[in-house]
């Protein structure tokens, strides 16, 4: 009973695990995009379990897959092979462009970014890391370091040289800087150079230069960390250029670029299989977790040959990594994201609702900002005082409230916890769009 679950939650839950709903909500089922509560209630997924489930809950031929498996092999270590750790290891090195064709096959998000920060690290003989503000890699000791979202930062000495930078939002602004949009905000209310060229932006770049100077300084760079869209940052897109300049920046100086695909990879922002490839640049290590699973727990990091050979010197082992079970998903999940068009429905189901959404925020004077690619969507919410106050805490909740009440679930981010993110599994349905749309309406409606 939801009783007993509170004094459990009270004695014997660790205190951090925070719900996001007061009155908690207890799910017992999973079928594709819906989920199943305790009393049987359905609720549409636009949240997948923090952008993890991927192609859909206990989609029938993962299950398959991973029950073939434990029928076979569970388990084998790093000491032995078996044959489902070659087959998807060649699977996802053939989605990688150019030579990142190494695959490193691991446990959680967090691992692989730490390997990928040894990696740059050992390859470069630097020791300087760099990462933006806003940003999430992780919850390992090193991997803190990289998250630079205040609300995940712990108040004791963070790990040596890593430094988290300035962080470009079109919508608020450089953080703690001047503000793109203050100069746009005259005649849009919404800056819109996600899409063009815009000169306030070129600030930006000239930040983060002044930033590297400031930081690492010439030829001390390991590496930089980046998501093509920051994902628990609240959707944060960049400038159109800003990847691609802050890549020139690493390469002048010798270090690594590393591209965090663990929410934008395998598909979901539409127009690519891989985030960084919008950018139009081609990393040096990338690292994924989360949907390459579906919610088993599993992780990659993928490198060129040249990179790679640096870790020979102190061995890598790791006992679960590429278990077989994780193989056999990992696989799933590559040949329905190719069989089911994945991708393709990403980018039309997505496109309709960033385009539906953004109608609505013309309506609604409550939704500051709606951006995002393929189903990789962020809605930020704001007080209705023009002044893009964050939308207080008890409204956001009581929004968040009404939409599960009739029965949808959404995902929340952002530094002041005020955007919906919407990050569904891929396979949602136009109609099931519809059915979100029309919730989250009637759930602004009664707001007003
Ligand atoms: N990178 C990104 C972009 C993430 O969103 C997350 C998890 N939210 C991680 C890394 C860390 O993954 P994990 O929780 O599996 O360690």
């Amino acid at each position: 009973s939801l009783e007993a679950i509170g004094t459990i939650r009270q004695n014997n839950v660790n205190p951090i695990m925070k719900p996001l709903y007061k009155k908690p909500l207890l799910l017992h089922q999973g079928y594709m995009q819906w989920l199943f509560d305790n009393d049987g209630k359905r609720y549409l997924d636009m949240f997948g379990g923090i952008c993890t489930v991927s192609v859909g809950h206990c989609h029938p031929k993962v299950t398959d897959a991973a029950f073939n498996q434990w029928n076979k092999l569970v388990h084998t270590s790093s000491l032995f092979q078996h044959p489902k750790l070659y087959e998807y290891s060649q699977k996802l090195a053939d989605k990688m462009p150019g030579d990142l064709k190494v695959v490193y096959l691991l446990n959680s998000g967090s691992e692989a970014n730490d390997l990928a920060i040894l990696l740059a690290r050992l390859y470069t003989g630097n020791n300087e890391i760099l990462s933006l503000k806003n940003c999430y890699h992780g919850m390992s000791y090193q991997t803190m370091g990289l998250t630079s979202l205040a609300n995940y930062k712990y108040k004791v000495v963070p790990p040596p040289a890593i430094h988290n930078v300035m962080n470009p939002d079109v919508f608020r602004g450089i953080w703690g800087g001047s503000n793109c949009r203050d100069s746009l905000a005259q005649t849009s209310r919404h800056c819109s150079c996600r899409e063009k060229e815009c000169e306030a932006c070129d600030n930006y770049i000239r930040m983060l230069k002044s930033e590297f100077q400031s930081t690492v300084g010439p030829g001390k760079l390991a590496g930089f960390f980046a998501e093509s869209i920051q994902g628990v940052g609240g959707a944060v897109q960049f400038p159109r250029n800003y990847i691609k300049e802050a890549y020139k920046i690493v390469k002048e100086n010798n270090g690594l670029f590393i591209s965090d695909e663990v929410q934008t990879g395998i598909g979901r922002t539409g127009d690519h299989f891989w985030g960084f490839e919008s950018h139009g640049i081609l990393p040096d290590i990338v690292t994924m977790a989360k949907g390459i699973g579906n919610g088993f727990p599993m992780s990659a990091v993928v490198t060129t040959k040249e990179i790679a050979t640096t870790l020979t010197t102190g061995s890598h082992i790791n006992t679960f990594g590429g278990n077989p079970i994780a193989s056999a998903v990992g696989l799933a999940v590559l040949d329905i994201i190719e069989e089911e068009q994945l991708q393709e429905n990403s980018k039309e189901v997505g496109s309709f609702l960033i385009t539906e959404l953004d109608k609505m925020r013309k309506r609604f004077p409550n939704i500051g900002d709606v951006r995002g690619k393929g189903l990789m969507i962020g809605v930020e919410m704001v007080e209705n005082d023009g002044k893009m106050t964050p939308m207080s805490p008890t409204n956001f909740d009581d929004l968040l409230d009404k939409c599960r009440e009739m029965g949808l679930i959404l995902g929340v981010g952002g530094y002041n916890r005020n955007v919906i993110r919407l990050k569904p599994p891929m396979c949602i349905t136009k109609e099931d769009a519809s059915f979100a749309l029309e919730v989250i309406e009637k759930a602004l409606k009664s707001q007003l």
